[in-house]
């Protein structure tokens, strides 16, 4: 029975990857501060004799034994990570360096949550690790994506200096399942527009691009990275490289809801990236890992969780 720290585990990812570690009948420390995780994503693992749920915010020191961590918490969502933007990056910087002092202390491996957003608006297509990106160091996004940027920084040094053992994911546009209903990502504001015979809104002209994995996929990656045999410590590109515009996102899932929405066009929020895709032939070779869900199957299951929030 191993001893896992979980932080964010009340958000959308970390409540999956809880769930999962607590079946597989680990002894998970759920850490999360309710900015935009809820109760409710791990209602039916409290009360359980192998999960603890502390209420607690990464920027400020958490001591606890543990053999594992992984490091979720932060906001995801444009809209949530730029309500407080300060509070963003201190929680990517102050929060990593305390869990990265947490590790040390307890001889524990660090699995860091990072993104495909360390890329920016890329200028290599599809996104190779060895890429070092194209990211605005002073707009809206920079909190969010700097923050990140910053915390790979400081899992690398503490390695080289102190010897922590780490693991960097870089996470790409993830669904399913649990999404917060009010974070304005695109899968959720979509399923939900369409639900509601709502207008869709795309911004810009629909012609930028995402490639999204469905949520099991990415824990079944995440867990695979944290525990490879050969210590492989990243970062490695954990995603989908499905890729589709997102106005054929928009019509697909017009279609898989039977809606009667109509698409409206918004302005496109500054430095959202133009394309995206994972290029995963590291996470292939080191984990012998890719996705398996295709789109129809994992839209599906998202769709019948929404419908039960409206
Ligand atoms: P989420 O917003 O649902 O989850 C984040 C969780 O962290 C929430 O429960 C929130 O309350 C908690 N949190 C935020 N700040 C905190 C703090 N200071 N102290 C303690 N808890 C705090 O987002 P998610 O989609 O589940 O993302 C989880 C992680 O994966 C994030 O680090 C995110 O950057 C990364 N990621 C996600 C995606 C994606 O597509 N979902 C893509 C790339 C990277
Ligand atoms: N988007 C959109 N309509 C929405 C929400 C998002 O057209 O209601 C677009 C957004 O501008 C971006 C893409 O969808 O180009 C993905 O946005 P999301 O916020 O989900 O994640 P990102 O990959 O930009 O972090």
């Amino acid at each position: 029975m191993k001893r896992i720290l979980i932080t964010g585990g009340a958000g959308f990812i970390g409540s999956h990857l809880c769930k999962r570690l607590v079946e597989e009948n680990n002894d998970v420390i759920c850490l999360d501060n309710f900015f935009t995780g809820s109760k409710d994503n791990i209602r039916e693992l409290i009360g359980l004799k192998n999960f603890e749920l502390v209420r607690h915010d990464i920027t400020k020191e958490y001591f606890a034994e543990v053999d594992q961590i992984y490091n979720l918490a932060c906001p995801a969502s444009p809209p949530h990570y730029q309500y407080n933007p300060i509070k963003t990056i201190k929680t990517s910087i102050l929060g990593t360096m305390n869990m990265l002092g947490a590790a040390k202390r307890c001889k524990a491996t660090i699995l860091q949550a990072s993104t495909s957003e360390v890329y920016g608006d890329p200028k290599v297509h599809p996104q190779t690790e060895d890429y070092w990106g194209n990211v605005n160091p002073i707009g809206i996004r920079s909190c969010y994506d700097e923050g990140k940027r910053c915390a790979e920084t400081l899992m690398m040094d503490y390695h080289r200096q102190n010897n922590v053992d780490i693991r960097i994911i870089r996470i790409f546009n993830t669904y399913g399942p649990n999404m917060a209903e009010n974070d304005g990502r695109v899968v959720s504001n979509f399923i939900l527009q369409a639900l509601k015979n709502e207008d869709i809104t795309i911004y810009g002209d629909g012609t930028q691009t995402r490639s999204f994995c469905y949520v099991d996929d990415l824990v079944d990656g995440m867990i695979r990275m944290m525990n490879n045999p050969q210590k492989f410590i990243g970062p490695v590109n954990l995603g989908n490289p499905n890729e589709r515009s997102i106005l054929d996102f928009a019509k697909l899932i017009i279609e898989m809801t039977g809606s009667k929405s109509q698409i409206i066009y918004r302005p496109l929020p500054q430095d959202d990236p133009v394309q995206r895709k994972p290029d995963i032939s590291l996470a292939k070779k080191e984990l012998n890992w890719e996705p398996y869900t295709d789109i129809k199957t994992g839209l599906e299951k998202t769709i019948e969780y929404f419908k039960t929030k409206i």
